[in-house]
């Protein structure tokens, strides 16, 4: 029985602790043991969309409504779309780009394309 992790790179169990590392017999890989020592989900929790697809830096999304930017006079249109998003995680988990500058949005309003 073996109680170090799976390795994270090539799924196979043929791992060993190595001070503060794990190590992959099979493959090399070593990582870190503190990251998988924290088991709270909610650091790595997925940000899902307004449809509950997972997002991922890159995806490209529309707004599925009208969003007035905080602060400003300016109002993001339903159905925008952003070509290439950055999750940030917090109350406000998707940096976006767009011609009217850099917006903080919340992933339930948006929709992956
Ligand atoms: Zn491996």
């Amino acid at each position: 029985m073996s109680t170090t992790p799976a390795c994270p790179q090539c799924a196979m169990e043929n791992t060993y602790p190595d001070a503060d590392n794990y190590v992959c017999a099979d493959c090399g890989h070593e990582w870190p043991m503190l990251a998988l020592a924290d088991t709270d989900d909610s650091t790595d929790a997925v940000i899902k969309d307004a449809n509950g697809n997972a997002l991922a830096d890159g995806d490209a999304v529309v707004l599925i409504k009208d969003l007035k930017v905080k602060g400003s006079s300016t109002v993001l249109k339903m159905g925008t779309k952003v070509k290439s998003i950055r999750l940030v995680g917090g109350d406000h988990e998707v940096d976006c780009k767009m011609d009217g500058g850099s917006f903080m949005l919340k992933a339930c309003y948006l929709k992956k394309v």
